[in-house]
């Protein structure tokens, strides 16, 4: 097993209410190996995104705080660390891509300009230098005309070209450590499949760590070697991704996958009559009104007295794989 480039370790994140603080994250703890790719799987409100800004020092304090756990990348501790000493590791050490590159962007600045001040903020190079890195970025990440795309403004290309664009400035300073925020969302199939090879190629070839945040089982299929399952702040299921194709067993990981329409080339599975689509009922709970014992319980089909009142803790199931759920209670 690779040696961990992140560790997060019992993370509890709080965001300061008029009332009474919440926790969208509560007591999260996961890896992610050098050059591997964990997919973080959940709804929106699961905590994911919290996660990963918790991890980059992006979190507006206040309102949120972190209020108990650590977060070790590459061996440094990053909650103790000050914003400054964190947005020196930031671009340069670890990357993240967001949702949506509209709002990433800077709306005023060409795509080269932002290109380069990412590079320009960690190394030293010359205005030659830094335009000949450019545009090997946008041609690395599949920009038709690079040229073209290094004096383009953001409004000016499309969508697909926009999150081509917002990669070439998450990866243009060399981190080993790439968040990618829901990367496809906004994007039609082939260059979804594009996007993705990319990110698989800068895996195997540069040895890029990736820690792609997704509620699509179908990208997960694609990019992940292993898979993170979280809801309402907590990791139930960590396992690796032919473990939770094969044989999900946390009742949330089983309902994701129900409710997916498999196909070949998407997860490898076909369809056939046994396959119906099947949501999952219900909605997450909100963070100010989480149940005491398990926070699945109303839409789990497998509830129990025990799920009502005691917090499922994790179990270790095999060497490489964690379920927090009381039906594996007794293994
Ligand atoms: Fe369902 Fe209970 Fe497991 Fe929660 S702990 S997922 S309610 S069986």
């Amino acid at each position: 097993m690779n040696a961990p480039i992140l560790a997060i370790n019992g993370l509890e994140i709080e965001i300061q209410k008029k009332t009474r603080p919440v926790s969208p994250v509560r007591g999260v703890s996961f890896s992610v190996g050098k050059g591997e790719a964990v997919c973080l799987v959940g709804e929106s409100g699961s905590g994911k995104t919290v996660s990963a800004l918790a991890v980059m020092g992006l979190l507006p304090h206040p309102p949120f705080r972190v209020k108990s756990g650590s977060i070790f990348f590459e061996g440094v501790e990053l909650t103790s660390l000050r914003r400054r000493e964190i947005s020196r590791m930031r671009g340069r050490r670890m990357s993240m891509v967001f949702q949506e590159p509209m709002t990433a962007l800077n709306p005023v600045f060409t795509i080269g300009y932002q290109i380069k001040e990412g590079i320009a903020a960690h190394e030293r190079l010359s205005s030659g230098q830094l335009h000949g890195r450019a545009l090997e970025m946008l041609g690395q990440v599949g920009m038709p005309e690079p040229e073209y795309g290094l004096k383009a403004y953001p409004h000016e290309l499309s969508g697909g070209l926009r999150q081509r664009a917002m990669l070439a400035i998450a990866l243009a300073a060399r981190p080993v450590f790439l968040i990618a925020d829901e990367p496809t969302t906004s994007l039609d199939v082939s260059l979804q499949a594009r996007i993705l090879k990319l990110l698989s190629n800068l895996r195997s070839e540069r040895g890029l760590a990736l820690l792609v945040i997704t509620h699509n089982l179908g990208i997960v299929a694609q990019v992940a070697q292993r898979v993170v399952i979280m809801y309402a702040g907590k990791i139930v299921e960590d396992a690796p991704v032919l473990d939770i194709f094969d044989a999900p067993l946390h009742p949330y990981t089983r309902g994701l996958l129900e409710s997916i329409p498999y196909s070949a080339g998407q997860g490898g599975v076909e369809c056939s009559e046994k396959c119906r689509l099947r949501s999952i009922p219900g909605n997450i709970p909100p963070l100010d009104a989480i149940p005491r014992g398990c926070p699945f319980q109303d839409r789990c089909r497998e509830a129990m007295d025990v799920c009502r009142t005691v917090d499922p803790v994790d179990i270790n199931v095999g060497k490489s794989r964690i379920v927090a759920c009381h039906l594996y209670g007794s293994l």
